[in-house]
């Protein structure tokens, strides 16, 4: 079974006037997705994510007039095989460098989408793992800036629904984002796991004020204080408290920047996300890599139904995973754009789809309606 074609449609959808998220990297204007169709010679079709970075065009045109014409021809099971190719033509020189991981990510999550389906196999089996229940917390583009009320309530309204642990955005300025943690708290007691993301945009300073904060209202991490390759903050963060333990890993690529947050010795959450890390193949590496230090990883997860059930099936297959991200927001329409993905349960736990490979139909008449739009996807403030 060889690939024959490698396509990537970016999509794109606006949000309604008036409706933005604010948190650490702004707020947001749209939506961009790339849905990567990977065909082969014996009629299998396999579909998977890009991360669009902040450009959706530049990563769909990497995708089809760079990659595309350089695996066109391998093995379509041949996942190293084509990880391995892409590796040494455009991530390790004269490369696009995080550009290629995103690229070579949907590609290579749409190759496993046809392993599974040649296999008759739903992708947690062929990854060695079971149907199981995974928990969840509510994430997304949700809980932005906004009065500490209002914070409370949006949480509350995801506990009502299920979730056992809910994700703040901090990053504000340290007074706000204290006052919104510590009445979060006190609003929802002290069996919902308050998780927070301050989205690379604190300083030092705001992290000593308040990560003590965060060990009295008992959160379960900070992720992302400080820029992905700011190790030096990381280590010192790390010192201020044992009892928060600092999170990243969404805008680290391939297990060789995994490698390297390791080393630092001050991330003990790793947040590896499929459409971004270098795919599925990559995935399984650094989970690997994590297991072997105790670090648990919990995946980030993007726009569309496609890596959110990619990630379901690598989290039911992973030994160390802790929590999916589960997309709440409320201006995604690409989360159910295939039907819904993933359903919470009174248990705060969610379950990877039953059908061969990823287990989405992907109906491309839907595509029509997101034509890609340019520009940037966020407002940011400096
Ligand atoms: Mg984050």
């Amino acid at each position: 079974m060889k690939i024959t074609s490698i396509t990537a449609v970016p999509l794109s959808y606006r949000l309604p006037e008036g409706k933005t998220v604010t948190m650490g990297v702004g707020s947001t204007l749209k939506r961009d997705a790339i849905i990567v169709r990977v065909e082969t010679s014996e009629g299998v079709t396999g579909y998977g994510e890009a991360h669009p970075g902040r450009s959706p065009g530049a990563i769909a045109s990497l995708i089809q007039n760079t990659l595309a014409p350089m695996l066109v021809g391998m093995n379509a099971t041949d996942v190293v095989g084509a990880w391995q190719r892409v590796h040494r033509m455009q991530l390790s020189s004269h490369g696009l460098g995080a550009g290629a991981a995103l690229a070579l990510s949907g590609i290579d999550m749409a190759l496993w989408d046809i392993r599974g389906k040649a296999a008759n196999m739903p992708l947690y089996e062929l990854l060695g793992g079971t149907r199981r229940r995974v928990p969840a917390y509510a994430g997304g583009i949700s809980l932005g800036y906004q009065p500490k009320e209002s914070l409370a309530e949006e949480a509350g309204e995801y506990v009502a629904r299920g979730y056992k642990a809910v994700k703040l955005r901090l990053g504000d300025n340290a007074g706000d984002d204290i006052e919104r943690a510590v009445h979060v708290r006190q609003a929802l007691g002290d069996r919902v796991d308050i998780l927070t993301d301050a989205n690379t945009v604190y300083t030092m300073a705001d992290a000593r004020r308040v990560l003590p904060v965060l060990a009295d209202i008992r959160a379960g991490w900070l992720e992302e204080p400080f820029a992905c390759n700011d190790f030096a903050s990381y280590r010192e963060a790390a010192k201020i408290t044992p009892l928060v333990p600092l999170a990243a890993g969404e805008n680290h690529y391939t297990r060789f920047e995994f490698a390297q947050l390791l080393e630092a010795g001050a991330v003990q959450v790793w947040q590896p996300d499929l459409s971004k890390c270098g795919g599925i193949t990559e995935g399984v590496r650094i989970a690997a890599i994590a297991s072997a230090w105790r670090i648990p990883v919990n995946p980030h997860s993007s726009a569309t139904g496609l890596n959110h059930a990619a990630t379901l099936h690598f989290m039911a297959a992973t030994e160390n995973s802790g929590y999916f991200e589960a997309c709440v927001s409320k201006f995604n329409p690409f989360r159910d754009m295939f039907g819904p993905t993933f359903e919470i349960g009174a248990d705060g736990c969610v379950e990877p789809p039953s059908g061969p490979g990823i287990g989405i139909e992907v109906d491309e008449s839907i595509f029509g309606k997101y034509p890609s739009i340019d520009g940037p996807g966020y407002v940011v403030k400096f």
